[in-house]
């Protein structure tokens, strides 16, 4: 009798706007997924690609033009999980953070005052899709990177740690920087996931794995103030990896009733 093989599980690895950070992550760990993944497409990557139902979509980059809106929705009618990859697509990140600019003076300020496309206001792409998995970084941690994929190939809906930095600095016995050093660390209002990478060098984290989980801004803020650092310019730090603006107006309303 034929003993006929089991078809892999499809995936596709897509990019909207940014600057291809996760790429390269998943690039540099593709070895590890090829003898359980048949890669339908990756246009990074390799030059025969579909359009095509997947598993799994990979999306790298925020929504930023016009064109990345129909990809998306593309991507998002030829996909069963769709994973959003990295701050740009998580938070919409530091496209996304410039608010006070609008997409046509970004243009122009890139490209000279001729430049004329179509841009949207740079946003995460859950605005416009729903989306299965957030992984957020800038760029990705590859172990949750591949530890996601291993649970969406079983069917499963990963964890993701919404626990602040501070858990993983404190796993790894880091002498905290905003203690000792008066550092202005942000890793208790920050997403863990990367191993609390910076502490663990010696140097603050600037909030680049976006908020955690209910950031407890206030106490943030009352911190922050006592070792002499102005909270809105810590916590512009903290916008430009696109966390969401509510979070910084419960600071001020906090710093406004002080202030009464
Ligand atoms: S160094 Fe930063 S991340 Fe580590 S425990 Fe202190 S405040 Fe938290
Ligand atoms: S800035 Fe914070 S979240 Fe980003 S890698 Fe450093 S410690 Fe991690």
């Amino acid at each position: 009798m034929r003993h006929e093989k089991t078809p892999l599980p499809m995936i596709a690895v897509h990019s909207l706007t940014g600057c291809a950070g996760e790429l390269l992550v998943i690039l540099e760990n593709l070895d590890k997924l090829l003898p359980y993944v048949q890669v339908v497409s990756f246009p990074f990557a390799q030059s025969k690609n579909e359009m095509r139902p997947v598993d799994i979509a990979f999306v790298e980059g925020s929504v930023s033009q016009t064109h990345d809106l129909e990809k998306l929705q593309q991507i998002r009618n030829n996909c069963r999980w769709l994973v959003a990859v990295g701050n740009c697509a998580v938070w919409g990140c530091v496209q996304a953070g410039c608010a006070k600019t609008s997409p046509q003076e970004m243009l122009k300020a890139a490209y000279g005052q001729d430049i004329n496309f179509d841009a949207l206001p740079a946003t995460a792409i859950d605005k416009y899709v729903p989306v299965d998995v957030k992984l957020s970084g800038c760029p990705i941690n590859a172990t949750q990177f591949l530890s996601v994929t291993a649970s969406l190939l079983k069917d499963h809906l990963p964890y993701i740690t919404k626990k602040p930095v501070c858990l993983e600095c404190k796993l790894r016995e880091n002498g905290c920087v905003l203690i000792e050093k008066d550092l202005p660390c942000l890793g208790p209002v920050t997403a863990g996931g990367c191993g609390a990478l910076c502490p663990t060098f010696g140097a603050a984290c600037y909030g680049c794995w976006g908020p955690s989980e209910d950031p407890q801004m206030e106490a943030m803020s009352v911190i922050l103030e006592e070792k002499g650092y102005a909270m809105d310019e810590v916590l512009g730090r903290l916008s430009a990896f696109g966390a969401p603006k509510e979070l910084f107006s419960r600071s001020s309303n906090f710093q406004n009733r002080k202030s009464e």
